[in-house]
């Protein structure tokens, strides 16, 4: 799915981002990410595509090929990448917090993780599930499936992808407790390489209260974690 346009924050996104470069988990990425309009990258990227179908020895005027470089370009730019463009970040409106949590989690589960693995450009399927103990801030539930579909929507690696998750969602809501699941299934992995269809990753990322190794929250949530991946 492409992004919902209207309902992004590029300033918050753009805040986000330098959050994560300085805690050295942002995607490798150069300026170019954002130089460049989607138009343009379209325009750049079908010729390339181009030249790799005709390498395979594809034949280009066959009416079923002739525009799949092109389809390819806007698959990269609209629907599977963009979350490369910190202009599309989420609107992630959080009201004040009139409740004392205290030990006591907001989480959601289940949620879809459609990306790409960065070394291969193939899929990585899985579910993710999301917990935060508010303080000053809370976020509508949907924003934490929103922030999932925003990193998602890059090349990726899946012990990343959690990670930054879960660091973006510790800095909007302001709080130190965030944990992170994640169980995938690659395609590099089912599809080539040791072709084992079976097999599933699964990474977890804490902060705060859910890091401690004894912590009740912690039990709770990856306990909560496993049924809802039990796919
Ligand atoms: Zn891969």
């Amino acid at each position: 799915m492409s992004h919902p346009a209207h309902k992004s924050n590029a300033e918050l996104g753009l805040a986000v981002h330098k959050h994560l470069v300085s805690k050295g988990l942002e995607t490798p990425m150069t300026d170019l990410v954002t130089s460049q309009t989607a138009e343009k990258k379209i325009k750049k990227i079908a010729p390339h595509f181009e030249k790799i179908m005709e390498i395979l020895g594809l034949d280009l005027t066959d009416d079923s090929l002739e525009d799949t470089p092109n389809r390819v370009a806007k698959m990269y730019v609209n629907e599977i990448f963009w979350g490369l463009d910190y202009s599309k970040f989420p609107k992630c409106t959080t009201i004040e917090n009139k409740m004392d949590y205290a030990h006591s989690f907001v989480l959601e589960r289940n949620i879809n993780v459609q990306s790409n693995c960065e070394h291969h450009f193939v899929v990585i399927d899985g579910l993710a599930t999301v917990a935060y103990i508010p303080k000053k801030k809370v976020l509508g539930l949907s924003k934490l499936n929103r922030i999932v579909e925003f990193f998602a929507k890059r090349p990726q690696v899946q012990e990343r992808l959690t990670e930054q998750i879960c660091e973006a969602i510790a800095f909007i809501t302001e709080t130190d407790d965030v944990a992170v699941y994640i169980d995938a299934s690659h395609y590099c992995v089912k599809s080539r390489g040791i072709q084992d269809t079976g097999s599933s990753t699964v990474t977890l990322s804490t902060r705060g209260l859910f890091s401690a190794a004894d912590s009740e929250v912690r039990r709770e949530f990856l306990n909560i974690a496993r049924i809802g991946s039990n796919r």
